[in-house]
Parts: C-alpha cells; sequence; structure tokens
C-alpha cells in the first residue's frame, strides 16, 4: 500500500509551537511579530494565497501588513517599498508575492530585502547563504520538502533524491537542502534528455515542474517515496499536482497528497520565520549600544 505523506499534522504541530512563540515574543517586547506582505498583480490565484496568508498569520498571533502597490508598480516603486521596510524596525519580516508586473523580474527588486527579514529566501543573498550553509531562511517550500520528510521518519542521507525543477523558489534550494542532509541530488529539469529514467533510480522523486501528469507509477522504482510539491489549476478548476495519484498508487511506498501535502507545512513553515525573525530581531536590539 502506499502511504499518504499528508502535511497537516505536522503543520498543526508546528503552528502550536510558532503561536506561543509569538506570544511569548509579545509580552516580552511589547507588540507582535510583523509580516509586510507586498502585493502588485491582480491575479487571482496570488489573492486567494495572500488572503490564506493573513488568516494563518492572524492565528498565529502575527500582525499582517498587506500592501497593495497595483498590477502596474514599477521595479523602482517595489524597490523603494522593500528598502523602506528593511530598514524599519517595526517590520520584522517581508513577503513578495508573485507574480510581479509586467517588465519586472524577481531578480530586479528581490536584493532590495534585508537578508535578516526575507523569510521566503528569495533574494540571491539568501540563496547564496543557503548554498554556502550559511545561516539565512530557506525558501519555505523547499524547506516544507525535508521537513515532510522527515516527519515521516524517511532517511535522506545516502539516499538518492531527484528533483524535478530547477527555479530559484523550489528546485535549487531544494537541492542545496537535500545535501546538507547528505542525500545524493540530481536535479532534473525541461531539457533533461530521459526524464523517466532518472526519476526510476530514484529512491525519493520531488516533483516541482508545474506540469500535471508529469510524474507516474510507469515512471518509478519499486518502493520510491513521492513527494508532490506541484499545484496546478485541473480542467475542473480544482488544484492538482504534477504527479498522478492512481498510477503512482500500489508502486510508490509514499505519495504526498496535492492539497494537503507540502502546502500546509510551506504556510506553517513561513510563520514560523516570521517568529525566528522578530526573535532575531529583538535580540540584536537588546545588544545594540545606545
Ligand atoms: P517554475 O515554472 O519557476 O519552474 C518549473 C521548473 O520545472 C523549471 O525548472 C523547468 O525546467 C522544470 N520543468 C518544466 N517542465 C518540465 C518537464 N516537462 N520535465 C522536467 N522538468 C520540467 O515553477 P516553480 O515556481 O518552481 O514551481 C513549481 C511548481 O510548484 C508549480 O506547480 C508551483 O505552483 C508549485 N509551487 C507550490 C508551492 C507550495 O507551497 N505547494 C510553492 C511554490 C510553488
Amino acid at each position: 500500500d502506499t502511504a499518504s505523506l499528508t502535511g497537516k499534522d505536522l503543520a498543526a504541530a508546528l503552528n502550536v509551537e510558532t503561536t506561543a512563540r509569538a506570544q511569548a515574543l509579545t509580552e516580552q517586547i511589547g507588540r507582535a511579530p510583523r509580516l509586510a506582505l507586498i502585493v502588485a498583480n491582480d491575479d487571482p490565484a496570488s489573492a486567494w494565497y495572500v488572503n490564506s496568508l493573513k488568516k494563518s498569520a492572524a492565528n498565529r498571533g502575527i500582525d499582517c501588513d498587506t500592501v497593495d502597490l497595483g498590477a502596474d508598480a514599477s521595479a523602482d516603486t517595489l524597490r523603494t517599498e522593500l528598502s523602506v521596510r528593511s530598514a524599519d524596525p517595526a517590520t520584522d519580516a517581508i513577503m513578495l508575492q508573485t507574480p510581479l508586473p509586467a517588465g519586472v523580474s524577481l531578480d530586479d527588486v528581490s536584493p532590495a530585502i534585508a537578508a535578516t527579514k526575507d523569510v521566503d529566501g528569495v533574494s540571491p543573498l539568501s540563496l547564496g547563504l543557503l548554498t554556502a550553509g550559511s545561516a539565512g531562511f530557506a525558501p519555505a517550500t523547499a524547506e516544507a520538502v525535508v521537513e515532510l520528510l522527515k516527519h515521516h521518519g524517511i532517511t535522506l542521507e545516502g539516499r538518492h533524491v531527484a528533483v524535478v525543477g530547477r527555479s530559484n523558489v523550489v528546485g535549487k534550494p531544494l537541492a542545496q537542502l537535500l545535501l546538507a542532509e547528505n542525500a545524493t541530488v540530481t536535479v532534473c529539469h525541461s531539457r533533461t534528455t530521459d526524464l523517466p529514467a532518472v526519476t526510476a533510480a530514484a529512491d525519493i522523486v520531488v516533483a516541482a515542474a508545474g506540469r500535471i501528469g508529469l510524474v507516474t507509477g510507469a515512471n518509478l522504482g519499486p518502493g520510491a517515496v513521492v513527494i508532490d510539491v506541484g499545484t496546478n489549476e485541473s480542467a475542473d478548476g480544482s488544484i492538482v499536482g504534477d504527479v498522478d495519484p492512481e498510477s503512482v498508487r500500489g508502486t510508490a511506498a509514499g505519495l504526498s497528497p496535492v492539497p494537503g501535502g507540502v502546502g500546509p507545512v510551506t504556510t506553517a513553515l513561513l510563520m514560523r520565520h516570521v517568529v525566528i525573525a522578530a526573535e532575531q530581531a529583538g535580540r540584536t536590539a537588546d545588544t545594540a549600544p545606545a
């Protein structure tokens, strides 16, 4: 039987801890940890996600300050907002929603986010710190994959993990996190010549390509563990992953569901990062010269 590697229990446990830490910090510094959520699009999926982040923040005792700069905001406007928030002692954490306005790339603007506040690890500095194995925030989705595997007792050390996708937000940082766990990592992408051969040889397959039905049971070795990161809108409007669950059931040892797998853990880790950023800012303020 294929085990369902759900993220709900792990997310709930993380949320209990985050809520307690947020409360303790609020008592200590006299205000709640504060997240600035910067939006510059009119994308419905993004609006849905922003709403769910606001709700999670409220439930954890985190202030969420949403700043909508409009879908036609310029790179300069975005950089200015991110710089102001980076310098603002009342802002502990910054998240920049995607998509960005047409013609603005994440690389254009993300360097303006202070690494200490970059709770979704999107800036080149954050990605570099992660690659170097230094302190910093990893992108929450990538971290969620590793935490989900550990939560379900799946060993990473020495095992072969195939990561399908090489984006700066999921595939690349995930490869770094897996290396830090002593896994052997193969990163696949749209120009990989024989994807099924690579995934079939892996102990663990992580699908993060944004392509419905990319990974099927026929592409897996016996007893493989599969983590589905994909979130795609299917023809009937429901959200489906990159993995074909029917064909994988029976072949795989475990499969994370979409929804209910990586997603809830991602949100829980983001909120944990906000509280950690606020705790660290509090410590810095305590030790700053008068
Ligand atoms: P992206 O479009 O930036 O990158 C996709 C990657 O997949 C690219 O590196 C590309 O080379 C690779 N790819 C595309 N088609 C392929 C193919 N046929 N074979 C092999 N590789 C292929 O996407 P992203 O931002 O990295 O997100 C990936 C998926 O994860 C999307 O479905 C996204 O919605 C989802 N996502 C989920 C969460 C979550 O919390 N659950 C968070 C972020 C992203």
